[in-house]
């Protein structure tokens, strides 16, 4: 995609959403990290149901170790792989109270050492919690980056290399939530819904799926 596009295309998705948040319900970055975590293969919907109560008793990870790992499944038992990610969190809750001082670092590295944390999580984190100008790639960014031409690549890491070349300011910041939203909303996994789509002239794929009822 042109340097031109690109920032057309940004600014297009921008403009229906000014000021995009994640959906995942979160209260300090602890919280987020707990709840990126737990959000591995199952929907911030979900998520967001188990973690009401449970982000209302538990906000620290002093808290979440005097919860316990057995008082934590109980809250996330609706959730995909709830044993072992109530493993990691209690894991990962010790390692921030013995390592950190009990903060969540506003460090990739010391992130990525967090049991159940990689690469994509630290990103959500460092670019939701702390500001940082990182951009996760999840399922739905995958596609959209390949689909559409804005940043193709075999895998996930070289999306998001080629994002990180690619996107421009003033988008930086905000880039992560947009291609999500994008991709959950429009660009869809099975059938994109080009016909409402903001950024069809701008996108490679083809054919581009047609509206509803459209004669072929
Ligand atoms: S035109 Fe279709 S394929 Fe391209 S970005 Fe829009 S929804 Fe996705």
């Amino acid at each position: 995609m042109k340097k031109a596009d690109v920032f057309e295309f940004y600014r297009r998705l921008a403009e229906g959403d000014p000021a995009p948040e994640t959906e995942l319900k979160w209260t300090n970055p602890y919280t987020l990290v707990v709840a990126v975590a737990l959000s591995a293969q199952a929907t911030d919907v979900g998520v967001n149901k188990a973690t009401r109560r449970l982000f209302e008793e538990v906000d620290t990870p002093a808290k979440m170790l005097e919860l316990g790992e057995t008082g934590l499944k109980e809250h996330i038992k609706t959730i995909g792989l709830f044993n072992t990610k109530a493993k990691n969190v209690i894991a990962a809750a010790q390692i921030l109270v013995d390592r950190f001082g009990g903060e969540v670092p506003e460090d990739r590295a010391a992130l990525e050492s967090l049991p159940g944390v990689g690469r994509k999580t630290a990103n959500v984190v460092l670019n939701v919690a702390f500001g940082h100008e990182t951009i996760a790639v999840d399922t739905h960014i995958f596609r959209v980056s390949n689909r559409t031409g804005l940043a193709p690549g075999k895998d996930v890491r070289a999306v998001e290399d080629k994002l990180e070349k690619v996107t421009p300011q003033p988008f930086r910041a905000g880039a992560h939530h947009w291609l999500i939203l994008h991709g959950r909303y429009i660009c869809k996994a099975r059938k994109p819904e080009c016909w409402r789509c903001p950024v069809a002239d701008l996108c490679r794929f083809r054919p581009k799926t047609p509206p509803p009822g459209a004669v072929a």
